[in-house]
């Protein structure tokens, strides 16, 4: 993209405030893998609340309109299933996880706060787990450890008894889905994922089948605060025309040939 005349980089860090002539804004901003954004929760807080402040206060100076990418964490471990959008969550709010739980929540707390106050123009996607090609060796995420351990023959470890469940949205989906909200006239949370539900031990028996490695499956301790279940109720986002399309089996297939050229040009 970067020989794209119509294409602009520009770096910077969004706990900074500053001025661009935009008409649209999508802040992806913030790592979503528990091991990345566990590592400096203190940033993590101030890149969701601080980056939230500086996109809305972007927004409401050009009139941009601007989309949170939020996530199925504001749910925390879930006491309502499948989740919809108007369930307010059960979130620890001093646990481990609550640097982006709490910061993302905070985040759409003031999302709604400039709509009221400023009338700024806001989307907010809730984002449910997802995965694809293009993800890094280290993200630390399910999908990702257990085809790069599978790939490499070494054990999968599973965290607890493997029976916690997880719904896995396809990365091009997910794009696609953002585009339609960010496009759309509706102004509420909406859920963004594959409403299809895995166990982890169900995807760890899945990707070693399917990647014919001789791995193991090792069991280690569930970390604190991790969600039992999780699976989005899309009504809300298929009623504004989106749906899932790639079938996970699909979805491995291309992330594995993704993992395997990379490990093979290490
Ligand atoms: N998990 C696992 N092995 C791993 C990484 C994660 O069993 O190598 C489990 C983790 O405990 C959680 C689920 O897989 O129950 C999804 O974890 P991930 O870090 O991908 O995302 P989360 O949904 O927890 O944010």
């Amino acid at each position: 993209m970067l020989g794209h005349p119509r294409f602009e980089l520009l770096l910077g860090d969004v706990e900074q405030a500053f001025e661009l002539r935009v008409n649209k804004i999508y802040n992806l901003a913030c790592p979503a893998s528990p091991v990345h954004y566990q590592r400096n929760p203190v940033k993590t807080v101030r890149t969701n609340i601080l980056g939230a402040i500086n996109v809305l206060d972007l927004a409401n100076k050009t009139g941009a309109r601007v989309l949170q990418a939020s996530t199925s964490e504001v749910y925390g471990d879930p006491q309502e299933h499948p989740q919809k959008e108007s369930y307010w969550g059960h979130v620890n709010p001093v646990g481990v996880r609550a640097c982006y739980d709490e910061g993302k929540r905070a985040a759409e707390t003031l999302f709604y706060d400039y709509h009221r106050q400023h009338g700024v123009d806001v989307r907010v996607a809730r984002i449910f787990n997802t995965y694809g090609p293009k993800m890094a060796l280290d993200d630390g995420r399910v999908v990702s450890n257990f085809i790069v351990s599978a790939l490499q023959n070494k054990p999968l470890t599973v965290y607890g008894d493997g029976s916690q469940t997880r719904s896995f949205c396809y990365v091009a989906d997910l794009v696609s889905g953002l585009m339609a909200l960010m496009e759309s006239d509706y102004k509420q949370p909406v859920n963004l994922g594959n409403p299809l539900e895995f166990s982890m031990l169900e995807l760890a028996k899945k990707v070693v089948a399917m990647t014919g490695s001789k791995s193991k499956i090792v069991f280690k301790d569930l970390p604190s605060d991790d969600p039992k279940q999780r699976q989005p109720d899309i009504g809300i986002a298929k009623s504004l025309g989106w749906e899932p399309k790639v079938d996970i089996h699909i979805g491995l297939q291309t992330t594995i040939h993704y993992f395997k050229r990379l490990l093979c040009a290490q």
